[in-house]
Formats: structure tokens, sequence, C-alpha cells
């Protein structure tokens, strides 16, 4: 009997390592995919963005062709009609059809003023489109980088969990149902530690002096002890005297 409540406390200690290095790795997993659904969040963001404003810079050029087309057109119309006036015969209306084409000729002066400014603004927009695009391409690379490391290191923490995991079938088939229910209900409380060893005479989990009634408890061995404090199961800390370990073996 007193060394099977050893031989179980130790499967229950080395059962609730595993079962902190599992929650502890599916920590590591949550954060890296929570870190990676971040990631390309905001690299979508800076995609559209970027995509935004090359539309942004395509629309205006082609605003700028088609009215730089338009305005060709007009000039081109303006020098026939002044090739035609020789051939109007009536001078009165030969004047008014010059008044016309200085009209037509100061409007297109006009517009082509609005076409240079047009132009400026198509510069400008190509360079915060490259600006866009060269901080989108570098953001880009930086993610794919993160994301084959994180993938890895997720597949990683994965392959060690299918191992813990195994382990820990291992360790509760060793372990009987009593003893097992009762680290259950301690571990919903304490998920990192429940089991814990007394240090001197105080439980290293809530840190209540318990007296050396326990180390006589624990030594003795007769069944697996709880902290009054925490509940915790306790463990004798090994001594470099090795006073307590002589004593249980
Ligand atoms: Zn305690």
């Amino acid at each position: 009997m007193t060394d099977d409540s050893i031989q179980i406390l130790l499967k229950l200690k080395a059962l609730s390592e595993v079962d902190s290095k599992i929650a502890i790795d599916n920590a590591k997993i949550k954060k890296l995919k929570e870190e990676l659904s971040d990631k390309s969040v905001t690299l979508k963001k800076l995609e559209d963005v970027y995509k935004a404003k090359a539309i942004e810079h395509n629309e205006r050029k082609t605003r700028y062709q088609r009215e730089e087309k338009f305005l060709r057109d007009e000039r081109h119309k303006l020098i026939e009609r002044r090739k035609s006036l020789a051939s109007l015969n009536n001078y009165k209306v030969q004047q008014a059809a010059e008044r016309e084409i200085e009209a037509s000729s100061k409007q297109i002066g006009a517009q082509e003023e609005t076409l240079i400014a047009m132009l400026e603004e198509i510069d400008v927009l190509a360079a915060e489109t490259k600006k866009l695009e060269d901080g989108f391409t570098t953001k880009s690379a930086e993610i794919n980088e993160f994301k084959t490391k994180a993938e890895a290191e997720i597949t990683e923490l994965s392959s060690e969990d299918e191992g813990l995991t195994k382990k820990r079938e291992e360790l509760l088939s060793k372990v009987d149902p009593k003893s097992l229910e009762s680290y259950k209900r301690i571990q919903v409380r304490y998920p990192a530690n429940p089991v814990v060893a007394l240090s001197g005479t105080t439980c290293t989990g809530c840190f209540l002096d318990l007296g050396p009634q326990a180390i006589v408890m624990i030594s003795r061995g007769d069944a697996i002890v709880s902290c009054r404090g925490c509940t915790r199961f306790l463990y004798l800390e090994p001594k470099e005297e090795g006073s307590t370990e002589e004593a249980t073996s």
C-alpha cells in the first residue's frame, strides 16, 4: 500500500507536468494562430489601400488620356475652322467666326492648363501608389517569412502534443479512478500545479505551514496527502541530505 501511494503520487506529479506542458503548448499554438490571423488582416488592409490607390491612379490616367484626346480634336477642329475662314466671303460672318475661334482658343488654353495640373496630380498618385506597393511588398515578404516559421512551429508543437497526449493516457491508465477524480478536482482550481512539494513544513502551493506532522504523513505514504489549505496533493521535496528520501525507500 505504501509503495502504491508513493507510485500514484509520482504518476500524478508526472501527469501534472504533462498537463501543464500540453497547456503551455496549446497556448503557444493559439497565440501563433492569432498572430498569423492578425498579420494577414494587416496585410489585407495594406493591399486594399495600395490597390485602391492604384485604381485611382489608373482612372486619373484614363481620364487624362480621354481629355487630352478631346483637346487634341478640338485643336484640330480649330485649325480647320481657321483654314475655312478664307472661304467665307461675307466680312461680318468672317468677323463673327474669328471671334468665335478666338473664344474657343481661349477655352482650349484654359483646358490645357487643367490638363497640366492633372499631369502633376498623376505624378503624385504614381509616387503614392509606388510607395504603398513597396510597403505592401516588404510587409508581405516579412509576413510570409513569419508564416513559414509559425507554421513549422505549430507543426512541431502539435507533434509534441501528440507525444504528450500518449504519455498522458499511459499515466492515466496507471492511476486509480478515485485518486484521479481528486486530481481532476484539484486541477480545475490549480491547472498549473495540482501536485506541489512540501518545502520544510510549508506547502509550496499556498505557503501554509502544515507543521511537522505533514512530513510524517507523507513519509508514511499510507495515502496521498492533500494540503489542508489548498487541497493540492503534496510530495516531499527531495533533500540533498537524503534524509526524507531514505525514509521513503
Ligand atoms: Zn497548500
